[in-house]
């Protein structure tokens, strides 16, 4: 089973189907990437605000895979926007990763109310000239946060890393994206599980013999975004990646639109300022 390489607008690739770790508890965040990276997933995604990079390096190392075969992730924690402190928010995820090198860096969330995600996207330029990072990147920017950083900056995203599912699709949001080169990559996209109980998935899925997980799975991959999904079920981990034996037709996904319902789930960007200590 081959993961399809997703090329991004700075020449690096990224695993098209990657592994999260939101709500992972730390203790058991090891054992839980180890059964990820055991059954095929080469893309990791965490983040300095889940306490639990340091699990994800530790089992990287004992993956004993070569630091180029696997693909990581973390973000920005919303405290520490600004220059300098995102210089060493960066150190600080780099000593829990243990990594030499990080592949992809996020802001985690633009916090308009702070108003510093520019500080802190020069301080991604510079780490990203020294070669301590691949490529950089964005998470739940709006058009407003992305045109901000347009008239500012001569470095695109890679990524905006927002939620997305057959719930709520951002299909303006992804529009945006595609017109400047940046690759979507959907957050809880299943819904953190709520859409496996939706009739028209579980529908399409007895067509072939799949879960609603595999057929939501498959359709953020038809629709070209980049997605995470995180279970801590070695069992899950697998059937999320068994994904690569079918495509959806055109009306498949013409029916999935529908289930559009403008809501979130998640916190709303404008707000959220993500200070939960
Ligand atoms: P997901 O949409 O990936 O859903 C995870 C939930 O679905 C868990 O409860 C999991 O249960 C369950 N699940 C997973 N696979 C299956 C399956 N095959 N059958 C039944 N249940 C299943 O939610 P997340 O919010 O975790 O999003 C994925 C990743 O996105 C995160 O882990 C994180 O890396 C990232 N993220 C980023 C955010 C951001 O602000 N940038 C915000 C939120 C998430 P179980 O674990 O018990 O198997």
């Amino acid at each position: 089973m081959e993961i399809p390489l997703t090329i991004l607008n700075d020449s690096y690739t990224i695993p098209q189907l990657g592994f999260g770790v939101y709500q992972v508890p730390p203790e058991q965040t090891q054992r839980i990437v180890e059964d990820a990276l055991e059954v095929g997933y080469r893309h990791i995604d965490t983040a300095a605000g889940y306490r639990n990079e340091d699990g994800v390096g530790r089992a990287i190392k004992a993956s004993h895979l070569g630091r180029d075969q696997v693909y990581v992730t973390t973000k920005l924690y919303n405290d520490s926007h600004g220059y300098q402190e995102t210089l060493d928010a960066f150190e600080r995820s780099m000593d829990q990763l243990d990594l030499e090198f990080l592949d992809l860096y996020l802001i985690h969330w633009p916090r308009p109310i702070a108003d510093r995600f520019l500080e802190s996207w020069q301080a991604f330029e510079t780490l990203r000239s020294a070669g301590r990072i691949h490529s950089i990147g964005v998470s739940n920017f709006r058009v407003k946060d992305l045109e901000k950083l347009a008239a500012n900056s001569t470095a695109t995203p890679v990524v905006n890393q927002i939620e997305l599912h057959p719930y709520f699709q951002q299909n303006e949001l992804s529009e945006y994206h595609h017109a400047h080169g940046i690759r979507t990559e959907a957050w809880s996209p299943l819904d953190q599980g709520r859409v496996l109980n939706e009739p028209l998935l579980v529908e399409i899925g007895s067509r072939y013999g799949k879960t609603p997980a595999q057929v939501t799975i498959r359709w953020h991959l038809d629709k070209g975004n980049v997605v995470i999904p995180k279970s801590e079920h070695k069992h899950r981990m697998s059937e999320n990646l068994n994904v690569f034996d079918f495509t959806l037709t055109a009306e498949e996904i013409a029916s999935i639109k529908k289930l559009e319902t403008g809501q979130r789930s998640g916190f709303d960007p404008s707000e959220f300022e993500g200070l939960w200590d």
